[in-house]
């Protein structure tokens, strides 16, 4: 089957794009597939042309009501016979589209995904059934994402009905895990995976640890160069979207855009942004959806983003027409600590949901008397409010009162959403602060491994000389010894972990020892990895492995280090902390001993056990992480497990007698 005329033919597109053209095939030859490409790489075509090659009606699902009416009259536009049902049409639309579907006579049904809850609907739809089913924005489907739609998560229960459709389900966003969340859910059968479009050859990412007192400066200066903007500088919050963009206004035409705002304003900005009259944008995460600008040359962010996926979101509308652009992330350790605040205020343990969620009845109640019945703030109530919604758990009516759901398992879903959270967390902050490839890295976040291989040649990393925010210089002979004597060090334990290889060393700091790793690791002679590892505390703490690469491994004595150290600001220089009191950090685990080798063993060979039974995988029963620390604590009691975290209530019922019985060294009980 040629598409490609087909494809010049409806859409009147020269060509295709790249990766359309496999995807395309593979869905018009009844395959089920499941494609993940950016924004704006062209996905709705991947289905919108095997529809039109199937011939039939397409059933298109999607989660918003202005997408839907988007693509419909994109489509009408090409010619296409087109009906959507959703809750903005009338009864007499919804009726008059499906006798249209039902005679044959459109080609693409677009629906909500909550139409399929109205009784009899699905059945309609099975009576003719669709030659082809897209689910598009298919991520939403994720219990954990903030786009999480409850109507997604029951969308596979309604497809066996509308088989042997091939379905096709497309996002942007989807993280391995999602992915495979997706995949299941929709119960695809033996889906092709397309994951592709990640990569942006044009675009330098620069990660740069700076304090945040010099962020301003630096942009201030960076941006007063004309050859770095149109700019996008994205702040964590309204005030400092606010102070910056009066600060660069002084001299450039900036403009801070966010949701404080008001509508008229937000409109303005964004449109004199996208003519140019607005040379620089200031903006919190609010910014950006709707701007197709092509010429953007340089992203900020003068503070760490919440998750790779909205960091690459934002810097991926930098440089759509193809020429160099360069991306800043400014960040340093105070940006975690306040992500982990905000977690904590975001993010309430499940007990006080429980709490909420006990007070909410049959009846529409107001969320503040219910707040004040049970002595919680109004934000706080509101928060935990649309958290049970976002679970099922409650529902809000047209003035923001809230009733109970008959859902239950809520608790299973938010803790799962709170583990996926704090993992995005992780791997953002995993990302700035482990030395790599920035795009590379990026790409393999996204589950294109393919397009991980490659080093992208200009990011800090693979060209340091070339960076903007942070300088680099060559060692001085100190250094130059220092390095050496890291080298030897590691030729004799080609894998430790940093603090160790600290301790061995005779560098005078942590920070300079820091660098003079990072240099290592960016001259390809070292690698990196965050590692981590739960303590008997039931404290996960986090630390950097060195392992030697083979070039670190053959560098000979004499050979030149072509290492590459950051220039320091004084004040940062300042910070350093001399070796004698810096705080021991607890490093890598202690190995185990030969009883805890034995415990963890049984306890090992107990959770396949259990995983088997259940069906599940092993982690579902703990993770390796509290396998660790049940070894290194070996509870003997349930208020002794209770301690360890990742036990909860739950837990400690279903297994804690036997996981008890097993640390006190005797068999399973009913084993
Ligand atoms: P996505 O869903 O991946 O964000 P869309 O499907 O909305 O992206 O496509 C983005 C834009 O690209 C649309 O305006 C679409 O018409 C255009 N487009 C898609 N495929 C092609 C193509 N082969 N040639 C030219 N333009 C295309
Ligand atoms: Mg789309």
């Amino acid at each position: 089957m040629d598409l490609l005329p087909l494809l010049r033919a409806t859409f009147g597109f020269p060509g295709f794009r790249e990766n359309q053209e496999p995807v395309c095939r593979s869905v018009a030859e009844g395959r089920d597939v499941l494609l993940v490409m950016p924004t704006g790489a062209g996905k709705s075509l991947c289905y919108q042309l095997p529809a039109v090659a199937r011939q039939g009606t397409a059933l298109v699902v999607s989660p918003l009501i202005a997408l839907m009416d988007d693509q419909a009259a994109k489509l009408a536009a090409a010619g296409l016979r087109v009906a959507r049902i959703h809750s903005g049409l009338s009864r007499d639309d919804a009726r008059q589209a499906c006798r249209a579907y039902l005679d044959g006579s459109i080609q693409f049904l677009f629906i909500a995904p909550e139409r399929l809850r109205v009784p009899g609907f699905p059945e309609m739809l099975a009576r003719r059934k669709p030659s082809l089913i897209a689910i598009d924005e298919a991520h939403c489907i994720s219990g954990w994402g903030h786009d999480f739609r409850p109507d997604y998560r029951t969308l596979g229960d309604y497809l066996p009905l509308l088989r042997p459709a091939p379905v096709i389900a497309l996002t942007a966003t989807a993280t391995p895990t999602v992915q495979q969340d997706i995949v299941a859910q929709l119960g695809m059968i033996d889906p092709a995976l397309y994951i592709h479009g990640f990569r942006r050859d044009n675009l330098a990412v620069e990660v740069v640890e700076m304090p945040k007192p010099q962020r301003a400066e630096f942009v201030a200066a960076f941006l007063d160069a004309p050859a770095t903007r149109p700019a996008i500088v994205y702040a964590p919050s309204r005030n400092e979207a606010n102070d910056l963009a009066l600060r660069l206004a002084a001299k450039l035409h900036a403009a801070a855009y966010h949701a404080g705002l008001d509508a008229a304003t937000r409109e303005r900005v964004q449109r004199h942004f996208q003519d140019g009259a607005l040379d620089i944008v200031v903006a919190t995460i609010a910014f950006g959806m709707g701007i197709d600008k092509a010429n953007v040359r340089t992203i900020v962010h003068t503070a760490l983003p919440g998750s790779v996926e909205a960091y690459y979101q934002e810097i991926g509308r930098a440089g759509r027409d193809t020429l160099p652009s360069r991306a800043i992330l400014l960040h340093s350790f105070a940006d975690r600590r306040i992500h982990e605040s905000f977690f904590e205020r975001d993010y309430p343990p499940v007990e006080n949901l429980d709490k909420v969620a006990r007070a909410l009845t049959a009846e529409f109640q107001d969320p503040d008397s219910l707040g004040a019945k049970l002595l919680i703030d109004p934000d706080t109530i509101a928060r935990a409010f649309e958290k049970l919604a976002a679970q099922g758990a409650a529902q809000f009516d047209m003035e923001g009162r809230v009733r109970a759901t008959s859902a239950t398992g809520w608790r299973a879903g938010y803790k799962a959403q709170l583990e996926h959270r704090r993992a995005q967390l992780n791997a953002m902050i995993h990302f700035s602060e482990t030395p790599q490839c920035r795009m590379s890295a990026l790409v393999r976040h996204f589950g294109d491994r393919a397009g991980a291989s490659r080093p992208c040649g200009h990011c800090d990393f693979c060209s340091p000389q070339t960076a903007v925010a942070q300088k680099y210089r060559g060692p001085t002979s100190a250094e130059e010894r220092d390095l050496q004597a890291l080298l030897a060090i590691l030729k004799m334990t080609p894998s430790t972990s940093a603090g160790r290889l600290f301790d061995a060393s005779s560098v005078a700091d942590r920070r300079s020892f820091d660098h003079l790793l990072d240099g290592l690791a960016r001259a390809g002679l070292v690698t990196l990895s965050s590692e981590s590892w739960v303590n008997p505390l039931g404290r996960e703490v986090t630390y950097r492995r060195v392992n030697l690469t083979e070039e670190g491994r053959h560098l000979g004595i004499a050979d030149p280090l072509c290492v590459l150290l950051p220039e320091e600001s004084d004040a940062t220089a300042a910070r350093r902390r001399p070796r004698a009191d810096r705080t021991q950090p607890a490093e890598a685990p202690p190995a185990y001993t030969g009883s805890q080798a034995e415990l963890e063993q049984r306890l090992r060979e107990w959770r396949k056990a259990e995983a088997t039974q259940a069906g599940k995988p092993a982690f579902f029963v703990f993770s390796d992480a509290i396998l660790r620390a049940l070894v290194h604590a070996a509870p003997q009691t349930i208020p002794q497990l209770l301690t360890i975290r990742g036990i909860g209530p739950n837990k400690a019922d279903r297994y804690g007698a036997t996981i008890c019985a097993l640390c006190r060294g005797e068999a399973a009980p009913g084993a």
